[in-house]
């Protein structure tokens, strides 16, 4: 390529490209040559006349990023120009290069004779700060997302693990060979279901990666039938763990909005973190209380294990806060809280550290009156009784 058509001559009089020609020198690399290296004193820009060349970095993990690609026309090592420092990155040759090495002094001389020379190279750099900023910031979406896709993976892993869990004691159960029909039955009826949540986790994955909200309609249930069933899940689990299930008072048989399925994750995501914290405790216990009110019914879920710090207190039902464990994803709260949320209801939690820990579930009760919305949307449907003559 001739030096007049490069991008740092294209704009200089005829008389500045022949005092580069005169004075730059003419300079040959081999592919995957080094040009300068990271660190070395910047002492002048390369115009390349062919070729093509990488300005790479490497990062503390011992990868070399790439910064930006140079061809034909174009050219590097300006950021020496513009402050004296060492090389902030490598140059690598990706195809044989010719280039034209201009000195630091040189190019002095050519913006003290021509100020235009100076502002192009400002317009350039500011130009390439730009480029690199889009491409940073593309970079740092694309990680983010990363980042994202592997924490999601992480909750998938820690909420896939208890129903799994529970259909391997199951199977063990059915498998047993003095086990009566009625308890291979049973044992089937709790695998099945145990898959049925497993289906619905996956598609609240699913949604929740689509950024979609979940829409549930919330069926009125007995809370004491679906808590004889949440129980024996836990008494199976925790019986596996020599950990004791104490019911501390009667079930309440009040009528709440519940999605079974869901809400059942909520015991058995409590379940767990108390089962982590009474590792190796004398008598690990964990203790259901409830008190119904006539707006709400409160369900008390407590552990004698160390109990939580007081600063952790505010941070719990955070996303990804994890404290203390070595493969926690800090999701488990989280997941409570926004189901006990999409009920309508809230938690809290109470705590001191080494006086075990109390989790709180308040749900609301229906109000009077107040019609399933299943109900409200088939009502919606119906067609009209009279329909008027054409
Ligand atoms: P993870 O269990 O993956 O860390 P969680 O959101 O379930 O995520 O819990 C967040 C943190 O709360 C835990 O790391 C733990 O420090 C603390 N925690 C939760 N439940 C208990 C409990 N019953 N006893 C002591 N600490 C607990």
């Amino acid at each position: 390529m001739d030096l007049s058509a490069t991008r740092f001559c294209r704009n200089l009089s005829a008389e500045d490209v022949e005092l580069i020609r005169s004075e730059g020198r003419r300079q040959r690399f081999a592919v995957d040559e080094e040009v300068f290296h990271e660190g070395a004193p910047g002492d002048g820009l390369y115009i390349i006349l062919e070729g093509a060349v990488s300005i790479v970095t490497r990062l503390p993990t011992g990868q070399n990023c790439v910064l930006s690609q140079m061809e034909s026309g174009d050219y590097f090592g300006e950021m020496a120009v513009y402050d004296g420092e060492p090389r902030s990155a490598t140059a690598l040759v990706r195809e044989s290069l010719d280039c034209l090495f201009v000195s630091l002094d040189l190019i002095q001389r050519i913006v003290e004779r021509t100020p235009l020379a100076g502002a192009m190279l400002v317009r350039d750099a500011s130009l390439r700060l730009r480029e690199f900023n889009q491409r940073f910031l593309k970079e740092t979406l694309r990680s983010e997302r990363l980042s994202l896709v592997e924490r999601l993976m992480r909750s998938f892993v820690h909420d896939f693990r208890n129903p799994l869990n529970v259909i391997g004691i199951a199977a063990e159960m059915a498998a047993s060979e003095t086990a009566s029909p009625a308890s291979r039955r049973q044992a089937r009826d709790r695998v099945q279901k145990q898959i049925g949540i497993l289906n619905r986790m996956m598609q609240e994955i699913v949604d929740f990666t689509r950024g979609t909200q979940v829409t549930t309609v919330l069926p009125k249930v007995v809370y004491a039938d679906f808590l004889r069933d949440a129980l024996l899940d836990l008494e199976a689990g925790a019986g596996q763990r020599g950990v004791r299930l104490v019911v501390d008072g009667a079930l309440p048989a009040v009528r709440v909005r519940l999605d079974g399925a869901r809400f059942a994750r909520v015991f058995h995501n409590l379940a767990q973190n108390a089962y982590d914290a009474m590792v190796g405790q004398k008598d690990p216990t964990i203790t259901l209380r409830f008190e119904v009110t006539p707006t709400q019914v409160l369900t008390e879920f407590s552990d004698n294990g160390p109990g939580i710090p007081t600063q952790n207190l505010p941070r719990l039902f955070e996303p990804f806060f994890t404290f203390g464990k070595d493969h926690g994803t800090g999701l488990g709260l989280a997941i409570c809280d926004r189901i006990v949320q999409d009920h309508g209801g809230r938690m809290a939690v109470r705590s001191e550290s080494g006086c075990g820990a109390t989790f709180q579930i308040f749900l609301p009760m229906p109000l009077p009156g107040d019609t399933d919305r299943l109900e409200r949307e088939v009502e919606a449907r119906k067609p009209l009784d009279v329909i008027p003559p054409v």
